[in-house]
């Protein structure tokens, strides 16, 4: 950041990864760091993963989401017990807009959410990018008529199979705007997709349902309905070598380092 251009009230402002990267060199220096599983990181030695240069300037999760039944909370597998929202994440650059999962079927909570997490309006939404073809992940995505809507090859002809969407979903390149990697993240389903990229020096992986939970993260255990637990695991072990923040499918987003 150029300082001479800033003034007194912002000269003091941190971006997130200056806070994350603080914050987080706290959180692991010297009492939580017995938590973590590894003991290696401190704020001295800690090296994040992202790069600085990034296309992407910001990110917001705009809904955290949660699961019917939670096993980390005593719950049983066996039923639902609540309705379950995805995590929906806004992803944004210079030129783009791009909303992951949109979460909320009624259109008016998902423009309200939207604007106030961020005050973009629904039409400022370039992308909408769809991570799998379960349905609370495909929730709001009519609710953006004027976005491209993009998933993987293999998830967009399961979507389009389906009819579920008034328009057909397209299939994303491997890489968007020259700043989002499309990364398989196969178990949860076989076809599953996440994204990656790099903002203010943090790694980050918006993962979907590859990762339901932090607590599932932790265990490295999928999620009840998963078509491949231990390809899940394998999963869940990649993103924690390739993310410092992973954004989960049903849960606020979390440092991957003391879960690693
Ligand atoms: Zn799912």
């Amino acid at each position: 950041m150029n300082k001479t251009n800033r003034d007194d009230k912002t000269s003091n402002r941190l971006t997130r990864g200056d806070f994350l990267a603080r914050a987080g060199g706290a959180v692991l220096a010297p009492f939580a760091l017995a938590g973590c599983r590894s003991g290696q990181a401190t704020a001295q030695r800690h090296r994040w993963k992202g790069r600085k240069d990034s296309n992407v300037k910001r990110w917001d999760v705009i809904t955290i989401g949660n699961l019917s039944r939670n096993r980390y909370w005593g719950e049983s597998d066996a039923r639902a017990l609540r309705a379950a929202i995805c995590t929906c994440t806004l992803i944004s650059g210079d030129g783009f807009r791009v909303l992951v999962d949109p979460s909320l079927a009624d259109e008016a909570e998902m423009a309200t959410e939207l604007d106030r997490r961020t005050g973009v309006k629904p039409d400022q939404i370039t992308t909408v990018f769809i991570t799998h073809e379960h349905g609370d992940h495909l929730a709001g995505v009519a609710h953006f008529p004027k976005a491209t809507w993009l998933a993987a090859p293999d998830v967009a002809e399961i979507i389009n199979r389906s009819k579920r969407l008034p328009r057909a979903v397209e299939d994303a390149p491997g890489r968007l705007f020259d700043a989002l990697d499309v990364i398989p993240t196969p178990g949860h389903t076989e076809t599953h997709h996440g994204l990656h990229f790099d903002c203010d020096g943090l790694s980050i992986v918006v993962a979907g349902d590859a990762v339901p939970t932090q607590d599932f993260f932790g265990e490295r255990r999928g999620y009840y309905n998963a078509v491949d637990f231990e390809r899940s695991a394998r999963t869940m072990d990649a993103l924690a070598a390739k993310a410092d923040i992973i954004v989960p499918g049903h849960d606020n987003y979390f440092l991957t380092d003391c879960l690693g």
